[in-house]
């Protein structure tokens, strides 16, 4: 077992005050605080380390090549991918999908369809509409029921020879609701030859990630939710089809030879890395997942579904309260709103003058908000570090906004 005090005291941002109360972050699927760790990490690369990296010949280049080689190392054995060059470093889920639908361009032609879900980020929708722009292929997105839950028959009356791409998360950021990818991907698998991209932006912070096992061709996530610093994501692809697919940006760093005549390129994952990287930040990440093993990944999903399941049921205690998912499987999070007492941004303004942060408004996820008829939910997101006592004054705040807003 772990103690949750002496997790706390790892970071030192929870330890302060809002709007004169002790503060209350529940906020961690929008990102989470960083443990001192990986803060004293990303600051001895700046004060120690910094140089740029796979291109000097002296000591500190070198040196910053080795600490960001490492994190790699570590977050390939994090995912267990096959190969450390597998593992590309982009700057978050956003980049790694726009660049996941830019390099298959290519691939796809008019009238070949795009699977995704209506429980998708607005980054795992707007880059697949911009690719059936470039190609005139179509967007399919698998409905969801009242509570929230995805109805995969229509995936199976989907998939088809035109599939060509199937993206969906692992875990929903609006409403926590644990998607059922095994089933997915073996339905992918069965019925279409489409890359299969998973979004794990959501899922990486709190569970065991396999991408062998999976057998995803893609799996993206961000390192700024799982206690990495901003700027920071990874991009896996299966060795052959990175190996088979185009580069993205081009620049230093991703070519082999470079004249104007025509360049060849680099191989993985150099291919994908154009430009000087967030060399600190990528080391940082290795940090995070260091803090993550250590305080070990069971505990976390055992804390982080304790708290969930002490949040609900409190919550849910209350008059004319509705939970978004409510009888969904979910991880980490909870989505509500108070009925008839006016719009989510109230109830999280009236949270945070009692120093509790939460999100409110549609989450980046305006198809889901329109399907259940809404503006927005509250959403309070949990993280290691949440204890019950901040789920009794989330409850308590809910129950005073109730009443000063109806
Ligand atoms: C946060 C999030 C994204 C976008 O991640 P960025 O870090 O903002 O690039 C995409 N998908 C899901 C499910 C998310 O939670």
């Amino acid at each position: 077992m772990f103690d949750i005090q002496e997790i706390r005291s790892q970071f030192t941002i929870l330890n302060q005050q809002v709007n004169g109360k002790p503060l209350v972050y529940l906020d961690n699927a929008a990102t989470s605080q960083k443990p001192n760790s990986v803060l004293e990490v990303w600051n001895k690369y700046y004060t120690e380390l910094n140089a740029n990296v796979h291109r000097g010949i002296h000591t500190l280049s070198q040196l910053a090549t080795e600490e960001m080689e490492l994190s790699r190392r570590k977050i390939q054995k994090f995912i267990n991918a096959k190969h450390d060059f597998e593992v590309i470093f982009t700057k978050g889920t956003t980049e790694g999908l726009n660049l996941i639908a830019y390099i298959l361009t290519q691939k796809l032609k008019k009238d070949d369809e795009i699977i995704i879900s209506y429980l998708e980020h607005h980054s795992n929708i707007v880059p697949w509409q911009l690719l059936c722009e470039r190609t005139g292929a179509k967007l399919r997105v698998i409905p969801i029921d009242e509570n929230g839950i995805l109805q995969l028959d229509y995936l199976d009356e989907y998939l088809s020879e035109k599939t060509k791409v199937v993206s969906v998360n692992q875990v929903s950021n609006a409403l926590g609701i644990v998607n059922p990818i095994e089933e997915i991907i073996a339905k992918t698998r069965k019925n279409s030859d489409a890359y299969i991209v998973i979004d794990g932006a959501q899922s990486a912070p709190h569970f065991t990630i396999d991408v062998q096992k999976m057998d995803c061709d893609f799996f993206v996530f961000s390192g700024h939710k799982m206690y990495a610093p901003m700027g920071t994501g990874i991009l896996y692809g299966k060795q052959e089809i990175l190996e088979d697919l185009p580069p993205f940006h081009g620049g230093g760093e991703m070519i082999a030879t470079c004249s104007f005549d025509g360049t060849t390129y680099a191989g993985l994952p150099f291919k994908y890395e154009a430009g000087t990287p967030n060399v600190g930040g990528n080391i940082a990440l290795g940090a995070a997942i260091d803090f993550i093993e250590k305080v070990g990944q069971s505990n976390i999903q055992n804390h982080e579904n304790a708290l969930l399941e002490y949040a609900q049921r409190q919550l849910l205690e209350i008059e004319n309260l509705k939970v978004y998912g409510e009888k969904a499987n979910r991880t980490g999070v909870v989505s509500f709103n108070l009925e008839g007492t006016g719009i989510s941004s109230d109830v999280g303004m009236i949270l945070d003058k009692m120093g509790i942060a939460v999100r409110t408004g549609h989450h980046c996820t305006q198809p889901i908000m329109d399907f259940f008829n809404i503006a927005g939910t509250v959403r309070a997101s949990f993280a290691i570090y949440n204890t019950f006592q901040e789920i009794d004054s989330l409850v308590e705040g809910v129950k005073k906004a109730q009443r000063m807003l109806s």
